[in-house]
């Protein structure tokens, strides 16, 4: 009999579970809840969802629509467990959570298959496959199993991000490619200020509304400034050695970004010939230049501020924004260094990991990658290795994401961006979606196909 441990049944681990038991294998699931409980999660249930209870848009044609239908194929038990749990939302997939949780704890519990062991695991037996799906709340003895097993000592992030936008919808008649004093390539795009814009953006930030922060998130504003500072080890889980927001910047007085992340100096605006008044720079986050962060705006800035007060930002008056920036506790692993495409450790390759702790950002992005994670165990308990998705396929994109060499690693979710370009490109955003959304669903079938579970090889 195949076997396998599951830590944590969060998203990931029950999606995993699931399937396993689904192909044969005797689970043993570990939950931590109720002898102990993380800062954010409130209920005994599994598969619980911690803020909001949507699981986003539906549509084919939207990235969060592509990964269900990645995840309808790869056989998600979760997905179904949502339709039966439904509260109306438009086009997007929301659920009571308090439904959606019992019912993917019966699905566990009654599973003839899986062991429920309802205790805190404290270290990691690597003698058989075992999966960590512990979530980004991993913390106390587990998050120093974790440390020591992947050469971090410490491994909770204060995450503290700056939003993405696309490159497609900046506007290039502001926007222009230059670093400082010609250093270098052109890496940074720059959105140069005049004067009167930006004393209107200042006030606007001085003033927006930000989101509250969770009492397991507190110290974040006592943070060191470091405006091209990207989710800095934490040296406790209280209090952050992160990175000061911008609006608390900006709270300082009217000319502190000027001389912090907006600072002009070493750039001169083609389209005038001076240097800016201000300047904000943005940093390509991924090899094909598809997405672009907004260097120093880590923020707390409630979501819809975020739009409105950024698009006041020279040339991002139609940004599209794939990510807003999130200031919160964020245990992930540094993926790229250590993890393998199959997501198992490349020094320790009996311990898998799934969900956002590797990165996957997003419910549903966790409840995928624990589906993929479970198909690579079952590829490695019968005598295979499951190669990735295609990168055409959003969890292909989101497995290259994970295990592309990045010094500045963050998570990811679910986005159209990080899709290669089509060869002939609709210029309509819709169809341009459709046509790679159809392409992603007929490489990601192929791949299921191709690697369907046998125990042939046994
Ligand atoms: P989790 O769902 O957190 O599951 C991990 C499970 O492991 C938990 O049940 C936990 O109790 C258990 N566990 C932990 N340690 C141990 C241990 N030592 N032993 C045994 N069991 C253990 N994503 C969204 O899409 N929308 C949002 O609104 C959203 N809000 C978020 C808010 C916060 C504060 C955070 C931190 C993240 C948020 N995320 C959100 C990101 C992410 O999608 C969720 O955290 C998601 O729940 C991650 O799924 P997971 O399966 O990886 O981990």
């Amino acid at each position: 009999q195949l076997h396998v441990k599951v830590l944590g049944a969060g998203l990931a681990g029950c999606e995993a579970a699931l399937w396993l038991a689904g192909q044969g294998v005797q689970v043993d699931l570990y939950e931590q809840k109720p002898v102990h409980f993380s800062p954010a999660h409130k209920s005994e249930g599994f598969a619980e969802l911690i803020c909001s209870n949507s699981l986003k848009a539906e549509r084919l044609d939207s990235a969060s629509g592509l990964l269900k239908e990645e995840m309808r194929r790869m056989g998600s038990r979760l997905l179904k467990a949502a339709e039966t749990a439904r509260v109306a939302a438009g086009g997007a997939l929301a659920v009571d959570r308090d439904a959606f949780s019992a019912e993917v704890t019966r699905m566990v519990c009654d599973c003839p298959g899986i062991t429920v062991h309802r205790e805190e695991v404290t270290s990691i037996d690597e003698s058989e496959p075992v999966l960590v799906a512990t979530g980004p709340l991993t913390e106390g003895a587990l998050a120093d199993e974790i440390g020591r097993l992947t050469g971090d000592e410490r491994l909770h992030f204060y995450d503290a991000v700056a939003p993405i936008v696309t490159a497609e919808s900046l506007d290039y008649d502001k926007v222009f490619a230059a670093s400082r004093y010609g250093r270098g390539e052109a890496d940074y795009l720059n959105c140069p200020f005049n004067k009167a814009e930006y004393e209107a953006f200042y006030e606007a930030l001085a003033s927006a509304e930000r989101a509250p922060l969770h009492d397991f998130d507190e110290g974040a504003e006592q943070a060191q400034p470091d405006p091209d500072a990207h989710g800095k080890k934490a040296d406790t889980v209280t209090v952050y050695e992160g990175c000061m927001p911008i609006e608390i910047m900006a709270a300082r007085g009217a000319d502190t970004m000027r001389y912090g992340p907006l600072r002009p100096v070493g750039l001169t605006d083609p389209r005038t010939g001076h240097r800016p008044w201000a300047n904000v720079q943005l940093r390509a986050e991924n090899l094909e230049r598809t997405l672009y962060n907004i260097v120093g705006f880590q923020t707390n800035l409630k979501w819809g501020e975020q739009k409105r007060v950024f698009s006041m930002i020279p040339g991002l008056e139609h940004a599209e924004f794939v990510r807003y920036g999130v200031m919160h506790r964020n245990t992930f692993l540094d993926s790229p260094r250590v993890l393998t495409a199959q997501l198992c450790l490349k020094e320790h390759p009996n311990v898998f990991f799934a969900g956002q702790i590797t990165g996957f950002e997003g419910y549903m992005e966790s409840a995928a990658c624990g589906l993929l994670a479970a198909r690579s165990i079952y590829a490695r308990l019968t005598g295979r290795t499951l190669p990735p998705p295609p990168a055409d396929t959003m969890c292909g994109a989101l497995v290259r994401h994970l295990t592309t060499e990045n010094r500045n690693f963050q998570p990811m979710g679910a986005n159209m961006g990080i899709l290669p370009p089509l060869e002939n490109r609709p210029r309509d955003k819709r169809l341009r979606y459709m046509a790679q959304a159809e392409r992603a669903v007929a490489s990601f079938q192929r791949w299921v196909e191709e690697n369907a579970p046998t125990q042939e090889s046994l």
